[in-house]
């Protein structure tokens, strides 16, 4: 299976995303946007694994989800890689939490290394993907004319999350939950 850990905003903040989004939506150029329930931080993607390897896994978060406590996730202003003028991914950044899901995400890598895991590639950089643009686009004005979002939420559990690729957008779905610490 297609596998990998993150972090999920609760449905309402979903809904609050998607909907203070729509500025960003006009446009007529190819953009997959990222369906409102899929809309998550991707702590570490896993690819294709077997089961051995997806309960590796799911040791290795349980064992960080142990040692970090729950916080708060401010979602910050709009960005994209590898930039604005040539966006191949759209995200919105983290203006609160992004030092404590660096500090997790670093656990988690230390913890799938020490069971043999590859290092993460590319490195961990805190975000929420939105859409992936399919035709080149400046984005810059529209990113400016973006109102300040207001989206923020308590993340008190990490997720180990199947994906099954579909034409329309992956469908997810939970395997396990990892309560953080205190939690
Ligand atoms: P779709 O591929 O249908 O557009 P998706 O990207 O949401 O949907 P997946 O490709 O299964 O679904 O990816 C799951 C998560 O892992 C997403 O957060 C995605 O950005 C991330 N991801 C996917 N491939 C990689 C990769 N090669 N390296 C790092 N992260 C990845
Ligand atoms: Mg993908």
């Amino acid at each position: 299976m297609r596998a990998f850990l993150a972090v999920f905003p609760p449905p309402e903040v979903q809904q609050a995303v998607h909907r203070q989004l729509a500025a960003l939506r006009g446009g007529r150029e190819p953009i997959a946007w990222v369906r409102r329930e899929n809309l998550h931080l991707t702590l570490r993607f896993l690819g294709e694994v077997d089961e051995g390897t997806c309960a590796a896994a799911a040791a290795a978060a349980r064992e960080t989800a142990a040692r970090h406590g729950a916080f708060e996730v401010v979602l910050g202003a709009p960005g994209a890689f590898p930039d604005a003028r040539h966006a191949r991914v759209l995200w919105l950044g983290l203006a609160g939490g992004a030092l404590e899901s660096r500090a997790i995400a670093a656990s988690l890598e230390e913890a799938l290394v020490a069971r043999g895991f590859a290092p993460a590639e590319p490195p961990f950089t805190p975000h929420l993907t939105v859409g992936r643009p399919r035709a080149r686009v400046d984005w810059t004005p529209r990113f400016a004319a973006l109102p300040p979002l207001q989206a923020a939420f308590r993340v008190h559990e990490l997720v180990l999350v199947e994906s099954v690729l579909a034409p329309g957008g992956s469908r997810y779905a939970v395997r396990e939950r990892f309560p953080l610490r205190g939690a």
